[in-house]
């Protein structure tokens, strides 16, 4: 698939479901792709990317971003608290905020830098024990510390359970997001980006379907 074909079903998808033209943001994941491929996307306008480890993104995104303008870059991935410095020198959001020792320590950078990327606390709708991001029932609560620490607090992101259906996941992000006033939501990947924005998503994160099977090693 292409760029193209993708841009042209999210606006599909967004009118499909009454949402206003534009109001989807494509975050580009372009995690462990080959740089050429990232090139060839960015040549064809793209300038909004994901990626998911704050090593990766260092090594390839500051030479782009001297070659292209406009360029932003999105941290989706966990983030360490020893790399938050360098992530805020890298990325204009972090989708994956969901730990308070995490908001402390982006709390004090911002405090030091006097600005903070934007914000999105994810949250673990699955109740997966292995994946990040807050449970449901600790969101509220999580959310309002972290806007007492005054950290510019955009939305939510969750990524669903491979095996269940993704739409359950994404209804409750919003529902959680409605209720605490959070209008950003990140959520939808290649193969549900589209029932995604039917919930409100306002970022849906595509990799594989924009720049082909990720190549691993
Ligand atoms: C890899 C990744 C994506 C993109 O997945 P695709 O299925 O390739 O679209 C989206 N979100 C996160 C958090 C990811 O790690």
């Amino acid at each position: 698939m292409s760029l193209g074909e993708i841009r042209k079903r999210i606006a599909a998808a967004e009118l499909v479901a009454g949402r206003e033209p534009g109001s989807v943001q494509l975050v580009a994941v372009s995690k462990v792709q080959p740089l050429a491929r990232i090139k060839a996307v960015l040549t064809e306008g793209q300038r909004l990317f994901g990626e998911n480890r704050v090593q990766e993104a260092a090594s390839r995104w500051p030479e782009f971003c001297q070659q292209f303008s406009g360029v932003a870059v999105h941290l989706i991935g966990p983030l360490q608290t020893n790399k938050v410095k360098q992530a805020f020198d890298l990325f204009q959001a972090f989708h994956s905020l969901d730990r308070a020792r995490l908001a402390n320590k982006i709390a004090d950078e911002a405090q030091a830098r006097g600005h903070c990327p934007d914000l999105f606390i994810q949250v673990n709708t699955g109740q997966e024990a292995q994946k990040a991001g807050v449970l449901p029932a600790e969101a509220d609560d999580f959310i309002t510390t972290c806007r007492q620490l005054d950290l510019p607090i955009r939305g939510l992101m969750v990524i669903p359970p491979v095996d269940e259906e993704p739409s359950l996941h994404f209804a409750l992000l919003a529902k959680i997001a409605t209720r605490n006033g959070l209008d950003q939501l990140s959520m939808g990947m290649s193969n549900d980006f589209e029932s995604a924005i039917a919930l409100g998503a306002t970022h849906v994160r595509v990799g594989s379907a924009i720049f082909g099977e990720r190549v691993s090693g």
